[in-house]
């Protein structure tokens, strides 16, 4: 059963390591088909992970084979897919550029062209969770707090969010799509950092006209980037 959905979700995962997000087993991806979700087993070693491996749930939560457990973040993912319309792929990795922002609870400001070709804004980090958040339904609270804080944001144009002291998640029409978002993320987190630290206490937001003109020549309806399909 969906054995394509395991299989592109195992590649997935398989590309956090490749592209050195990744440390032991922090992080994970998941991809939605219909009213399904596929995501990667909990605490298991990337070398030792299998396609089969692979964790088919409900919506609800409901673990649709047996097997082994989901990731311990699945709620997150969850929350995110219900409220989130047009994504259908989601990455958390602890990745250590993006990671620092989140701790120090900070928005990654758009600070530059590459930033505008995938984010179309700043980067968002959410409020911290109160202690009974924390308490409660630790991992479903998560996802709440990240659907607070885009009160306002589209979250198509800003596939990606900082969850303060903890990390990224970020998402896409894809689970590869949402991990290419992961190394765009990482990427420009370092950036700004570097930025800030040679601007001392900088840097600056790019100016609106940059950031709109690099967005939108990729995105939306007049958008010319690329090869035409
Ligand atoms: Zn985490």
């Amino acid at each position: 059963m969906k054995d394509e959905l395991k299989r592109r979700v195992y590649e997935a995962n398989m590309l956090l390591p490749k592209y050195g997000l990744i440390t032991f087993t922090w992080g994970n991806v998941s991809e939605r088909e219909g009213d399904v979700v596929a995501i990667k087993p909990s605490g298991v070693e990337y070398d030792a992970l299998r396609p089969e491996d692979i964790v088919l749930v409900g919506m609800d939560g409901s673990i649709l084979e047996d097997g082994l457990n989901p990731s311990s973040d699945l709620e997150t993912h969850l929350e995110l897919y219900r409220n989130f319309e047009g994504v259908a792929g989601i990455t958390h990795t602890h990745s250590e550029w993006a990671t620092s922002w989140a701790q120090a609870g900070m928005d990654i400001p758009a600070a530059g062209t590459t930033h505008a070709d995938y984010i179309y804004g700043d980067v968002p980090c959410t409020r911290g969770l109160t202690p009974g958040e924390i308490r409660g339904a630790y991992e479903l609270n998560t996802g709440k707090v990240i659907v607070e804080t885009f009160a306002g944001l589209d979250p198509l144009a800003v596939p990606c969010v900082l969850v303060k002291n903890h990390g990224p998640f970020t998402w896409g029409a894809s689970a590869a799509e949402s991990v290419r978002n992961a190394v765009v993320l990482e990427q420009i987190a370092k950036m700004a950092f570097v930025g800030r630290t040679l601007q001392g206490g900088g840097p600056e937001r790019m100016p609106q006209s940059l950031l709109d003109k690099h967005y939108l020549r990729k995105h939306g309806k007049n958008a010319y980037y690329g090869q035409k399909k």
